[in-house]
């Protein structure tokens, strides 16, 4: 059985080693993950290209992913590089200090709109919660607080405001030139981190399109006002990522189980796609195997219905890049081996809007009813395989297309799998032999199995599925029309 859900990881200093590519590329990792918070254009790009090139060798498709960097919400740096905190001593954000003027008293601060966007009272988390502060007084640039938690503080850490509510803009300029090189690098994914609203994701959306980017948007859901917009953002993105290391500062760590359960469900039933990410096998930065939470964590989010799951540090500066992989991809495949009902299908009221999707899913009813051993769906865009995937089940979705984009699109969708097809004939039969073969000649099916292919009238048109065709392999070629 292939595993159904995709594996996204993170590239970075660890992954540089082309040994380490290729051990990665044969764990089975399906999308990598460019963060654009660290390195230069000229380090993405070559990592873009080492991943492509690697995966052409072993006959693989593995899409890439550029994530903004998105607001930088951070402390300024201290002159010793860190200090300790502790817990009732006073402490200063000062957007006037000079950027390396940091001392145990005061530091400064890259957001310089924060004194504006804070109130007494308040609670600000730093560094991912590490160290939490209280907010006493603002005057002027400078916030006086109180620390609430203490603890080590180091140079350009993460500022958070408990409960949300910090109006930095999610584009930044640095992010705009990022977009264009996303562009340029022909980034399957480029992520928005920090949204708030939908505007948000549509004016990536268009400054990718006018950079020529053929990429789809991901919207980071780490804001306490993402979760507000929720339905909004997630209609206009193509794909949302449960960012649970911001998130879950900003809205509280215990609410994240149930966060992540209902953005999930949200997703699929509104025909979008899903990463799980951040901290799913955190341990195994310095670890060769993961926890027994971890593990639990993984097969969660497999059981919950998620396209993909991601790894951040695990795989960008972890010691263990090959086995982290190979561990989630065992996971994953254990998840999967029980009946998985997402029990959110029930769409028996849900009008179908276009022809492809009536098709795409009617396949999927009867596929899952009639004991199909694969699905293959002749696409342009993508879209047909999308719409399938969205219905919960075992059997395996071939996206055949000739577009080389399309088909690394897909390698972020849970069980499709990304075919090189090109359809040359208007002749049906010719065509559905074409199809069979291919699926006979990759040992995902034999003689007796059942297929299923979805396909249009004329091959190269965008929306153009309209036809279900069932057929028995081996009885194919006497098919006739
Ligand atoms: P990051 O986003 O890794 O870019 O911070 C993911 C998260 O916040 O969980
Ligand atoms: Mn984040």
């Amino acid at each position: 059985m292939q595993r159904r859900t995709k594996i996204v990881a993170t590239l970075g200093p660890s992954t540089d080693d082309p040994k380490v590519l290729d051990d990665m590329i044969q764990a089975g990792v399906d999308v990598v993950r460019v963060n654009f918070s660290h390195g230069t254009h000229e380090e993405h790009m070559r990592r873009a290209e080492q991943v492509r090139n690697r995966a052409r060798a072993h006959g693989r498709q593995v899409g890439v992913f550029a994530d903004l960097q998105g607001p930088k919400i951070r402390i300024d740096k201290f002159k010793d590089g860190k200090i300790h905190l502790v817990e009732g001593e006073r402490f200063v954000l000062d957007a006037s200090l000079d950027p390396d003027a940091g001392t145990r008293e005061r530091v400064g601060i890259a957001y310089k709109q924060l004194p504006q966007d804070v109130d007494r009272g308040d609670t600000l988390l730093l560094d991912d919660g590490a160290v939490v502060l209280w907010v006493e007084e603002v005057k002027g640039m400078e916030i006086d607080c109180r620390v609430v938690v203490g603890g080590e503080l180091s140079n350009n850490k993460g500022i958070n405001r408990q409960g949300g509510g910090l109006s930095a803009q999610a584009i930044t300029d640095k992010d705009r030139a990022d977009i264009k090189f996303a562009a340029e690098m022909q980034a399957d994914y480029v992520a928005v981190s920090f949204p708030r609203s939908a505007d948000d994701i549509h004016e990536a959306r268009e400054l990718l399109r006018q950079a020529g980017g053929h990429g789809g948007i991901v919207a980071k859901i780490e804001r306490a006002e993402a979760m507000d917009a929720l339905e909004d953002i997630i209609a206009a993105t193509d794909v949302v990522m449960i960012a649970r290391g911001d998130l879950g500062v900003e809205i509280g760590d215990a609410e994240l189980p149930a966060v992540q359960k209902r953005i999930i469900k949200v997703a699929r039933t509104m025909d979008r796609v899903v990463i799980t990410a951040t901290q799913m096998m955190q341990s195994m930065i310095e670890n060769p195997i993961p926890t027994r939470a971890e593990v639990f964590d993984v097969a969660n989010a497999v059981i919950d219905g998620t396209d993909a799951v991601m790894l951040s540090a695990e795989t960008a500066t972890g010691k263990h890049v090959a086995k982290v992989i190979e561990a989630m991809d065992r996971i994953c495949r254990g998840a999967e081996r029980q009946r998985i009902d997402m029990g959110f299908e029930r769409r028996s009221r849900v009008q179908f809007k276009r022809i492809d999707e009536a098709i795409a899913k009617a396949a999927m009813y009867t596929a899952n009813h009639l004991g199909v051993k694969a699905i293959a769906a002749l696409t342009e865009s993508g879209a047909t395989p999308l719409w399938m995937s969205r219905i919960s089940s075992g059997i395996p979705i071939y996206a055949l297309t000739r577009h080389v984009e399309t088909r690394r699109k897909v390698t972020l969708y849970r069980g499709v799998y990304p075919v090189s097809f090109d359809v040359t004939t208007t002749d049906h039969p010719q065509v559905n032999r074409e199809v069979i073969d291919e699926l006979v000649r990759r040992g995902a099916v034999r003689d007796g199995d059942l297929v299923i292919i979805t396909k249009g009238d004329l091959a190269g048109v965008l929306g153009g599925t309209n036809a279900m065709k069932i057929i028995r392999v081996g009885e194919h070629v006497l098919n006739v029309e």
